[in-house]
């Protein structure tokens, strides 16, 4: 064994009894012993135990601690630890800029166990609270998961989007009057990229390129045939394809959708398209009407096509409010009134849904029944202040073990609507987190089934829960499904859109922002939405103002 493998094995021991508080004595002995074992200049497992107790700063009791590492694999003190420290926060000691100290308050005083929960947690302010951590440490902490996540090679869209449209910028720039697209994953809105790939059309391949490959614009250029491959700054692998003009439009069509996808179409043409102007030239050709790039995915959209019923997809314009927002009432940063006018004067909504946390959610200052009265009384009086925008309210309801909501029935129906979603407990089987939504979707007052498997992409999977059943519980019941809009959640997945619109449940593009600048997540809401063939139609939040209080008025008189 080398020293690294040692070293790092003592470190983490090191961390573990910091965590559990053990002998601080003993933990800094070993950490020293971490530091000095990495630096020999010699391979100290070729040393006897007696050579290695004699060497500075190892010691008697390290050293046999090493010896067992060499024989064993392992260090029995290290495994009791291992044994007694969930999975995911041990992961959490990997994280940069945090120690023992903080992981423990992290785990022990937040509740969080895993590195997804901690970056969610970031998000809603929860560490800023906390003993020891500031705004600062939040945002660090919060970059440093961010580069962990991605070091699988996989990004969030959200993350890949602001750099992604740079690259084509520059692209554009350097190459004056290319056709240059985006495609693959990422032209198809989906939620995780792994790979960039643009499409580049000149009227000289070999002189675009030579530019391309001697340009700064990626990192780590290969080139082979006609794709010029490189990494971005954040790790991303990006895939230039480069044509010459008149195929640009065939090939722009191949990149995008899925091969089945493709295939399906092509065959559908008997005689030759072999250099469309456009990508709605193939469609034609194959009998269809055009498919939005989202909605290339395998064969899904083909009949519909062929019979010109494709949805008309929403777009963002046609959000008329967002609802499920947090404010200084519980876990948000802005208070109601300036999230109100956030709404008015910068998004131009015309109204605006409330769903602090519920008194169950105590990390997250969830509200007693006192202050939800309180709470009501400001939304009153600043629907009487305030013109243009009208603020409904709303709670964001626990969904209990049991699946009851988290009031008394008298205190519930003082709420215009209600969000009902699971934040604790989250380990259950399939049966279990089945029955417990459907139990709450049952609720006379839930309006909203909020963030349904409580996914956090790239960090932790969701509750596994029976999607038919769930979404046929929201049909009988008349219960709107939400599509949590935050980039990381995106929960209804956009693979059962269809099935809930099938069954005539509406769905709800809802931010659940935090801060005011939280309300623009809707973006990446809209983006899945389109992607699961939503109209506006059927989007709660796209309903005029009237409408939507009629729905609401509804579901309390059932
Ligand atoms: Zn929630
Ligand atoms: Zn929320």
């Amino acid at each position: 064994m080398e020293n690294k493998p040692i070293s790092r094995t003592l470190r983490l021991l090191s961390q573990l009894m910091e965590l559990h508080e053990i002998n601080p004595f003993k933990i800094k002995s070993i950490a020293n012993a971490a530091f000095k074992v990495d630096k020999l200049p010699y391979a100290i497992a070729e040393k006897s135990l007696a050579e290695m107790e004699k060497i500075d700063g190892i010691g008697k009791s390290t050293a046999a601690k090493i010896a067992e590492l060499l024989e064993t694999g392992t260090i029995k003190e290290m495994q009791e630890l291992l044994d007694a420290t969930p999975e995911g926060v041990v992961e959490m000691l990997g994280i940069k800029g945090i120690g023992p100290k903080k992981v423990s308050i992290i785990w022990n005083e937040l509740g969080i166990e895993n590195t997804g929960e901690l970056y969610y947690a970031c998000n809603e302010n929860r560490l800023i609270e906390a003993k020891g951590f500031g705004l600062k440490t939040q945002e660090e902490i919060r970059k440093s998961i961010e580069f962990r996540m991605a070091s699988n090679g996989k990004f969030l869209y959200a993350r890949v989007e602001p750099e992604a449209n740079q690259l084509l910028d520059d692209i554009r720039e350097l190459i004056v009057g290319a056709l240059v697209e985006f495609a693959s994953d990422f032209r198809r809105l989906c939620e995780v990229i792994s790979e960039l790939v643009v499409v580049v059309g000149t009227r000289d391949n070999e002189i675009t390129m030579n530019a391309l490959s001697q340009s700064a614009l990626l990192k780590n250029i290969t080139v082979e045939h006609n794709h010029i491959n490189g990494e971005l700054e954040n790790g991303l692998l990006v895939d230039i394809v480069c044509v010459e003009k008149r195929n640009f439009y065939k090939e722009l069509f191949l990149q995008t959708g899925t091969d089945e996808h493709t295939e399906a179409v092509l065959k559908r043409i008997n005689d030759e398209v072999e250099q469309p102007e456009s990508e709605e030239l193939i469609y034609i050709k194959s009998g269809l009407s055009f498919i939005k790039p989202e909605l290339r995915e395998g064969t899904a959209y083909i009949d519909r096509a062929e019979n010109n019923q494709l949805p008309q997809l929403i777009s963002y314009h046609d959000l008329k409010c967002t609802l499920h927002n947090h404010s200084t009432w519980s876990d948000g940063v802005n208070t109601v009134e300036e999230m109100a006018l956030y709404c008015r004067d910068t998004l131009k909504l015309e109204y605006l849904g409330m769903c602090d946390h519920s008194k169950s959610a105590v990390y997250a200052k969830g509200l007693s029944i006192e202050r939800v009265l309180q709470q009501q009384e400001e939304i009153d009086h600043l629907n009487k202040k305030l013109n243009g925008i009208y603020v409904f309210k709303g709670i964001e309801s626990d969904i209990l073990g049991d699946g009851s909501l988290d009031y008394p029935d008298e205190i519930l129906k003082k709420f215009d609507f209600i969000v009902a979603s699971v934040h604790s407990n989250l380990k259950m089987d399939e049966e279990k987190a089945t029955a417990r939504l459907i139990k709450a979707i049952e609720n006379p007052y839930t309006t909203i089934l909020g963030h349904p498997t409580g996914r956090l992409l790239l960090s932790r999977k969701g509750y596994p829960i029976d999607y038919k059943k769930i979404i046929d519980a929201c049909a009988a019941n008349k219960v709107i499904i939400e599509i949590n809009a935050n980039p990381l959640r995106l929960d209804l997945d956009w693979r059962w859109h269809q099935y809930a619109l099938e069954k005539g449940v509406s769905l709800s593009i809802n931010p659940d922002a935090h801060r005011n600048d939280g309300f623009l997540d809707m973006h990446y809401g809209v983006a899945v939405a389109r992607k699961g063939g939503l109209a506006k139609e059927m989007c709660l939040n796209a309903l005029s103002l009237q409408d939507i209080t009629q729905v609401f008025k509804n579901k309390r008189s059932h």
